[in-house]
């Protein structure tokens, strides 16, 4: 048997390990800093205490309990020793036939350090909780807070970022400030602040049509939000978010939806890093100047699809086909057969922008609003780990969306015990 070891268990790397699941010619390692896998895209809904995290995370070990072939190591990748054909772990040394790298990207503040250290960034699922632990504080503050400035403050979000993230998170928070400030927070009434939405680009939803952007910016605009295009975050201290255009707006959130940059990873060949320090990889997804390194998802840049020669876009649908894909080519190895080049087929692009209301770009057409919304809910069901969270998801919004009123509102925040 030989022994891959797959680092990160995100859509690439689990769907990999999925698809090797049957294979003994090979045992598998699934390398990861968290012991669950979750779901990106409603990590947007455990921040506005729509559903729980729970809902979207699933464990490794479960996951694989009937895998023969794999195992799970608890541990995040410090280090490659290419030569030595091993990876160091914070938990222990690995030794690997073959090392698979699918460990995505982390949020990038532009060099920005004071936005670094003060905004909320929303990309794991504890950026997630402690989003959602900073709302709901500075909703209780502004209940005790007797200046009305101070209040307005912390009652305003500023979202940097007008992408697929930055349009759900707002359109959710304003759907939210309108169904559920007045019930919960009564001392509050006749006070509001803002939500903004800032982008550097002349449009939300860039990477989309243009009628999904134009009917987004809309619908945000009818819920309230205020919408910044072609102005930049430039920094943010004293709870004060300065933009490029020189206005400066008081908010004690800002959250940070702006952008990624691959993950570092040291031991590879200086050669092998291209732009936005992704992996470069060839069209089998192994990566350029290496001989038993591959590399799959949002952390590879693949310019050999003919057409995608600047590579492929950082989506999930990419980081499952590149996962499947890779899986076959190493069965395909073992079986002495010719591999496959990885070509992505794109299913399309959705994005919800409030309650009953959303826009889809299929590759041949777009539509929009309920069954946009209804495309959406249902596309976001099937792909979730385990039947239970799908119940559960689907519960959820059942009762969120007919009662906007969900009872998740909880400020929860561990505390270190003595021990
Ligand atoms: C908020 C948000 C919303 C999104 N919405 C959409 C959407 O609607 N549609 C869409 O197509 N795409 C969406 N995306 C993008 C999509 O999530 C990514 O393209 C996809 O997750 C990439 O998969 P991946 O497996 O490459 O990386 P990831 O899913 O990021 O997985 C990386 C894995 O590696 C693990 N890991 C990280 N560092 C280490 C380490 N040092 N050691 C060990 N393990 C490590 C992580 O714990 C994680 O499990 C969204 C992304 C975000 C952040």
């Amino acid at each position: 048997m030989k022994r891959i070891i797959i680092v990160g268990g995100g859509f690439a790397g689990i769907n990999m390990a999925k698809t090797m699941y049957d294979n003994t010619a090979f045992e598998i390692i699934l390398v990861d800093k968290n012991n669950y896998h979750f779901f990106p895209p409603l990590i947007y809904q455990v921040a506005t205490a729509f559903i729980q995290a729970s809902t979207i995370s699933y464990p490794f070990r479960r996951m694989f309990q009937k895998a023969g072939n794999t195992r799970f190591h608890y541990g995040s990748l410090t280090n490659i020793n290419a030569e030595k054909k091993t990876i160091d772990t914070d938990s222990g040394t690995l030794a690997y036939d073959y090392l698979v790298l699918a460990i995505g990207t982390e949020t990038n503040y532009f060099g920005m350090e004071n936005v670094k250290q003060n905004a909320l960034p929303m990309k794991t699922i504890d950026d997630a909780l402690r989003l959602r632990n900073a709302l709901l504080l500075n909703y209780e503050k502004a209940t005790q807070s007797t200046n009305e400035e101070e209040q307005k403050a912390l009652m305003t979000v500023v979202i940097a970022g007008g992408g697929p993230t930055g349009v759900e998170v707002a359109g959710m928070l304003a759907e939210m400030g309108r169904a559920v400030k007045e019930k919960d927070y009564p001392e509050l009434n006749g006070k509001k602040g803002d939500i903004y939405l800032v982008d550097a680009a002349n449009t939300l939803l860039s990477p989309m049509s243009s009628k999904s952007q134009k009917e987004a910016y809309k619908q945000l605009e009818r819920l309230g939000v205020k919408i910044l295009l072609q102005t930049s975050v430039k920094d943010y201290v004293d709870h004060t978010v300065k933009l490029s255009n020189g206005v400066g707006i008081s908010s004690q959130i800002l959250i940070w939806a702006s952008g990624v940059v691959a993950k570092t990873v040291t031991g590879l060949p200086p050669t092998s890093i291209g732009r936005g320090k992704r992996i470069l990889v060839d069209a089998y997804n192994k990566v350029l100047g290496t001989e038993s390194i591959y590399a799959i998802g949002d952390i590879c840049l693949q310019t050999s699809d003919g057409k995608y020669p600047d590579g492929h876009p950082q989506l999930a649908q990419v980081a499952i086909q590149q996962g499947k894909l890779l899986a076959k080519n190493f069965k395909n190895m073992a079986n002495g057969k010719e591999l496959v080049s990885f070509k992505y087929v794109n299913k399309g692009s959705m994005a919800i922008i409030t309650k009953y209301k959303a826009v889809v770009d299929l590759p041949k057409g777009f539509y929009k609003g309920f069954f946009a919304w209804l495309t959406w809910l249902f596309i976001h069901i099937i792909p979730l780990a385990g039947y239970r969270n799908k119940f559960a998801l689907a519960y959820s919004w059942f009762w969120s969306f007919i009662t906007n009123d969900p009872v998740l509102r909880l400020i929860i925040r561990p505390t270190k015990t003595k021990e």
